[in-house]
């Protein structure tokens, strides 16, 4: 249950309010938003001098649902904003893992060339074993910060586990929360505590629903920029590294006022699929695209096989407006 209560009810107040029901609170500048468990259905009316406006729901997607907050929320996302009444798809691209300078330059290159703003590179990897290439740690947040500097661009970068939370928060625009780490209590509830925005890819075995419980986690905790990136699911199919579920997207558009981001190239897990992948996603009318392409993916440290190069992610770039166009979108 989500209860608004009017400001003048004061900070002990709603603080003793909230202990009373096990509710969390957040201070607006207008309202006091508590948020207890959705199997609460009624507030109790000695608190009526106190509430503004009281919401039940039938499960635990409180402050993500729609019939909470009815239109997408707006999120800034490094230089541009996306949700809300933008109509905005963000593209975001860059390497899998950041390798060395010379190969970030040449990514940030290749985005200011296209006047694409948003930079990925992952610095903390979650390989499946342990003697694949791990990332470049603190150094590669230092070499993501250096092109937030010299080029302007916004940059997204993964935290793989709560033990290096605060670094990414530190380092990067938007951190993103891979989809192994999903579930980490530790790194949502660190993320609850900024408003830097997240942007939490679901676990590939990880229904709608859990997966927006993890954006609950870091909403109830104050931070309000929550994305959801949808990156393939497991199936029984193996010919394709994941199964992109492209109705959960129209799910999560339907039910949540989350922003959502498809990311094509973890779902197919090879480069030949991700330019048509890419513009059904963008037919969609999603948030944003979050695309793998490297200088050189054949000496690619991890993702090899999906990267795009240079020249595919061109070709793929100028066959977009047109299809965002045609849903009422931008791609930014
Ligand atoms: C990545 O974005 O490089 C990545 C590891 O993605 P995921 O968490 O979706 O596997
Ligand atoms: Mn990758």
């Amino acid at each position: 249950m989500i209860i608004h209560l009017k400001k003048d009810t004061g900070l002990e107040k709603a603080n003793q309010i909230a202990q009373d029901n096990k509710a969390f609170l957040i201070e607006k500048a207008d309202k006091f938003v508590l948020i207890s468990s959705s199997s609460q259905k009624e507030f109790d009316s000695k608190y009526d001098d106190y509430v503004l406006d009281t919401f039940v729901f039938p499960n635990d997607m409180q402050l993500s649902s729609k019939t909470y907050m009815p239109t997408t929320r707006e999120i800034q996302f490094g230089n541009v904003k996306i949700g809300g009444n933008t109509n905005n798809t963000i593209l975001i691209g860059g390497p899998c893992s950041v390798e060395s300078e010379a190969q970030i330059q040449q990514s940030s290159a290749l985005l200011k060339e296209l006047n694409l703003t948003m930079l990925r590179g992952g610095c903390y990897k979650p390989r499946t074993s342990p003697y694949s290439f791990q990332g470049l740690g603190l150094e590669g947040l230092k070499l993501l910060a250096k092109m937030r500097e010299e080029h302007g661009l916004a940059v997204i970068t993964e935290v793989r586990d709560a033990t290096h939370v605060h670094e990414v928060i530190e380092h990067s625009d938007i951190i993103q929360i891979g989809a192994k780490a999903m579930y980490d209590q530790g790194i949502l509830r660190a993320c609850a505590k900024t408003n830097k925005p997240v942007m939490i890819k679901r676990g590939f075995g990880s229904t709608l629903q859990e997966t927006v419980q993890c954006a609950e986690f870091v909403l109830s905790g104050g931070n309000d920029n929550v994305a959801i990136c949808e990156r393939g699911i497991r199936t029984f199919e193996t010919k394709t590294r994941f199964t992109l579920d492209l109705c959960g997207v129209s799910y999560l558009k339907e039910h949540t006022n989350l922003p959502v981001i498809l990311d094509p190239s973890h779902a197919m897990g090879h480069a030949y699929g991700i330019g048509d992948l890419t513009r059904a996603c963008s037919a969609m009318g999603v948030d944003g695209l979050i695309i793998e392409v490297h200088p050189d993916p054949s000496v690619a440290k991890s993702d090899a096989a999906q990267q795009l190069n240079h020249e595919q992610f061109k070709a793929l770039y100028k066959t977009l407006p047109p299809i965002a166009s045609a849903v009422g979108r931008t791609i930014v």
